[in-house]
């Protein structure tokens, strides 16, 4: 009994301790620095619709820049380690072995910098930045 309390003094003076070191850590401010390092980057679309039936993905740039882009291109285009070779740029991914009517499962938001996109048949790997979305729609216009 004695010692259950003994310990739970030790505990509380443990707790007061880390406290007081989590202090310092606080007043550690970033943000004079954060404001000069804005990065530069493809701003993503206004909005983007997956159309199942036309099965295209429409993407609006801004207002009346809208690309639609076949599913079909867009998987071929995928960029992930097992379509496209990382070191050598070289395209891994047969185009033949997609089908003309693949169908998209899920589009997803990865951070503010990507969609990603899983395809039925189940690849998921692929991330699609802004700057890949954009050169696909400007190979298809
Ligand atoms: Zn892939």
């Amino acid at each position: 009994m004695l010692c259950a309390t003994g310990s739970a003094s030790v505990e509380s003076g443990q707790t007061s301790d880390s406290l007081s070191l989590a202090k310092p850590v606080a007043h550690v401010q970033f943000s004079p620095n954060q404001k000069r390092t804005t990065p530069i980057m493809t701003a993503a679309p206004q909005n983007i619709r997956a159309l199942q039936e036309e099965g295209v993905l429409e993407i609006c740039w801004s207002e009346p820049d809208i690309v639609k882009i076949p599913y079909k291109a867009l998987r071929c285009s995928c960029p992930c380690a097992g379509c496209v070779n990382e070191f050598t740029g070289q395209i891994m991914l047969d185009p033949d072995t997609i089908p003309e009517d693949i169908k998209l499962t899920n589009v997803s938001f990865t951070g503010n910098y990507a969609l990603k996109i899983s395809w039925d048949g189940g690849h998921d790997t692929g991330l699609y930045t802004w700057e890949r979305l954009k050169s696909i729609c400007d190979a298809i216009r």
